[in-house]
Formats: structure tokens, sequence, C-alpha cells
């Protein structure tokens, strides 16, 4: 029996290295280089533990833009550049309190942070009654009660979702639009409990989208133990007021950039392969998992075909995007120059679904095409996490470039269970990154980016 399998263990080898083959043995060297002399985790030191959160508009943003500058020339880009594009300057300006009471007892405060791009409450803060709200039938069916009233959205991440990006997708309505929901029934400022499953208190921001026909409120996130204890409070007692104040202010758009670098290709210089992440992160923390986990991914590419040798076809282009948080500048100027410029696009791939050990890549695939790399590529990819290729959409910041360019996008897809934990909180610090998560997903892009440079799409 053993012998059995150590010959037949010892052809299938041989069969892998004069069969199937060369590509194999490519993407082993890709791992390798990464697992071996891998810079992803020290970058991504330098980038949480020199500059930390960096939110558009910010002085850290600027600093991140030289770090990507730096890093990506290290890495071995041949041409290294910034794309300006204007971004909001959105500030939280201080620290956001807010507090409640029962029918004049004692008071009990409530750890929340400002939604992005919300107003603030002015320096005297809000004090009003606060009015509980489960989900969007039940404002409506209560309306005429919200006139001159803190709306608080007590909606929950669906439990039952095992991918949690999906729970995520459900409730962030909540958060993007509340505000303007409860504003056109007169509400005088929004809660809303935070987009997380997790175990801890701390609020995770966020962007807010205010729709242009109704006041702007301001909007904050309450952390799950503190939204609990107020969704209590308000259940058993009638008359439950809030002190609101947050100091948030939106300045005027300013300059920002996409930071990238290049290696052009050999046999196709004016075809473009497009690998990124976001360079911007919300302010609470160090933007570890987002994204700074997705801009090290894409350095990463880079630094390892250059390191063994590979020289691609097609021109690689590492995208550091400027303002994925509250604007999605960055994602929208790379498509509308390359668009006017009457580039080349091929295929976009982005990370921003944190660092955590890879399972599958969403890709604008469908039909005969998808089916065509499941059973090709998903062999070469197993080892490595990957297991499948999911029709679906890229990252937010190459979507732009299927739009204006109708170009495949695709992003990595990590194991999710862990992320919402982090996002947009106080918690996305490079202590809850692991090296070796953050390596896997690395290979997995860079042996993706190798097949897409030598095969294509089609
Ligand atoms: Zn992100």
């Amino acid at each position: 029996m053993y012998r059995i399998l150590f010959t037949l263990s010892a052809f299938l080898s041989l069969a892998t290295v004069f069969g199937q083959n060369e590509d194999s043995l490519m993407i082993r060297k890709i791992a390798n280089e990464i697992l071996i002399n891998g810079k992803a985790y020290s970058n991504l030191h330098t980038l949480t533990k020199t500059v930390g959160g960096r939110l558009s508009g910010s002085p850290q943003m600027y600093k991140a833009e030289e770090w990507g500058l730096k890093t990506l020339r290290e890495a071995g880009a041949e041409k290294v550049w910034l794309q300006e594009c204007m971004v909001p300057h959105w500030i939280r300006g201080g620290k956001d309190e807010a507090k409640f009471n029962i029918a004049g007892g004692n008071e009990q405060s409530l750890d929340i942070l400002a939604l992005g791009n919300s107003v603030g409450t002015g320096p005297n803060g809000i004090t009003a009654n606060v009015i509980l709200i489960n989900n969007y039938d039940e404002l409506e069916k209560r309306k005429k009660e919200i006139k001159g009233k803190i709306v608080f959205y007590n909606y929950k991440f669906n439990p039952t979702l095992i991918e949690t990006f999906h729970a995520y997708g459900d409730a962030v309505r909540y958060r993007e639009f509340g505000a303007s929901w409860a504003a056109k029934y007169g509400a005088v400022a929004m809660l809303t409990r935070s987009m997380t499953e997790s175990v801890d208190n701390n609020p995770h921001t966020g962007a807010l989208d205010y729709i242009d026909s109704f006041p702007k409120i301001p909007a904050a996130a309450i952390g799950l133990w503190d939204s609990d204890k107020l969704a209590k409070a308000i259940t058993e007692n009638k008359d439950v007021k809030i002190f609101l104040k947050t100091n948030a202010k939106m300045l005027p758009d300013t300059i920002g950039h996409n930071v990238i670098g290049q290696i052009t290709g050999t046999d196709y210089p004016d075809e473009f392969i497009t690998v990124g992440g976001h360079l911007d992160s919300w302010d609470p923390a160090e933007g570890a998992q987002d994204d700074g986990a997705g801009c090290v991914h894409a350095i990463e590419v880079l630094r390892a075909l250059k390191a063994i040798g590979y020289r691609p076809k097609h021109s690689i282009r590492i995208v550091l995007f400027a303002n994925e948080e509250n604007g999605l500048r960055g994602g929208l100027k790379y498509a509308e120059e390359g668009k006017a410029k009457n580039e080349k696009h091929i295929f976009g791939l982005e990370s921003d679904a944190g660092g955590f050990t890879p399972r599958a890549f969403s890709i604008g695939l469908r039909g005969e095409k998808l089916e065509r790399i499941r059973s090709k590529w998903l062999p070469l990819l197993k080892e490595y996490g990957v297991y499948e290729f999911i029709a679906g959409g890229g990252g937010a910041d190459v979507g732009p470039l299927f739009e204006m360019m109708g170009t495949p996008v695709s992003e990595l897809i990590p194991d999710s269970q862990r992320y919402f934990d982090y996002h947009h909180s106080r918690n996305d610090v490079l202590a809850n990154v692991n090296k070796r998560e953050l390596e896997l997903g690395a290979i997995n892009m860079a042996a993706l980016i190798y097949l897409v440079d030598l095969y294509g799409l089609d």
C-alpha cells in the first residue's frame, strides 16, 4: 500500500513537472518569494505605525502618499507618479459625545462616533427625545411621531448570513441614508447601531450620503452594548432624552492623489492590468485591515513578480486609490483619465476586504469564460487557499473601469468572519492582522495577475 502510494505520487509529481507544468512551478516560485522574502507585513507596519489613520484631506493622507511613492519605488516599480484628484475634506473636529437619561434620572454615557460626511451639532449640542426605530417599515409607520426627535435605528446584522459582507450590505443603508430618511419626517439628529456583530462596545463609523432634498442632520454610530442598553431603556420607558454633541464639518474639497507604480509590458506596453487597494482610511485607528492590507497586497504583487525575474507582457499598474471611503474620487479619476486617453485596460483587481486567509476571487465573468478559468486556474490556486471564482463585481475602486470601459474586474475574497469586528473602528490596528494570512492573499493575487498576463481572460 505504502509503495503503491509512493509510486503513484512520484508519477503524479513528474506529470506535474512535464505536463501541467510551468505555471504551477512559477506560482510556487511566487509563493516562496512572498513567504520567505515578503515585504507586505513590514510595509503595513510602516504605514500603520508611522502614518496611522489617513482620512481624505488630512495631513496623514499626504504622508501616506509619500509612503506609497517610496514603497512602490523600493518594490521595483519602473515608473512612479501621483495622479491628482479633488477629494472631500471632512473633519471630525474633536471628541464626539452622547448621553441619555430616563425621565430626569441619572445620565448614562453612550460610546459614539460621528458618521463621515455628517454635519456637527454645534457647540451646545442637541438635546431631544429619542425614538427607537428597528427597521424602515417601522419608520414609515411611525412617521408622524418623528418630528423634533432623535431617531435611533437599531437594525441588526443578520447572523444567519455566513458571508458577513451580505449582512453588511443588508444593514448599511441605515448608516448611508438613515439620516435623510429621518430628516424627511422632521428628526433633529440620527443615531444608528454600528455595522458590526462584534462582542465589544466600539462604535464603527463610515460614510453617510445625505439626500439633497432633505435637511442635513447630525448623525453618529453607537457601539453594540450601548445600542442594546439604549434600546432597552426606550422600550421600558416613554420619556428618554439624549444629549448629543459632535463637532464634524465638511470643508471645501481639497487636492488628493492616486499613487501609481508601473512595470511596462514587453509585448503590449499600451495594455494595462491594474492592481490596487485604497490608501485612505477612517480616523479612529490605523486602517490596517481597511485598507492598508489591500495596499500592501497590491505592492507585493509587483515586488514578487519583479523579484523572481518575471517580465510581464502587459503593463502592470499598482494603484493606491485616494478617497474610497467617503467619495470614491480616486477610483473615478483613474477610470475617467484612462478613458479620456483611450487606454486599453484588460483587467482590474482590488483587495479591499481585509488581509485574512484568502478563499476566492469575485470576478466579472459569466458563462464559458468563467467556466474556463475555473477549470484551468483553480487547480493552480487551491494549494494557496483560493478555491472558487465567484461571478460578481470587483472592488469599489476598480468598479469604474468596468462601468466606463467594460474592463473585467475582480476582488480578492478573504475569509470574512472577523472583518466587521475591526472595520471602521478603533480596533482596525496592525495587531489584528496576521502576517501569514496577509501573505497568502498577496500570493493568490500575484498568481492571478501572472495568469491573466500570460493567457488573458478571453
Ligand atoms: Zn475599504
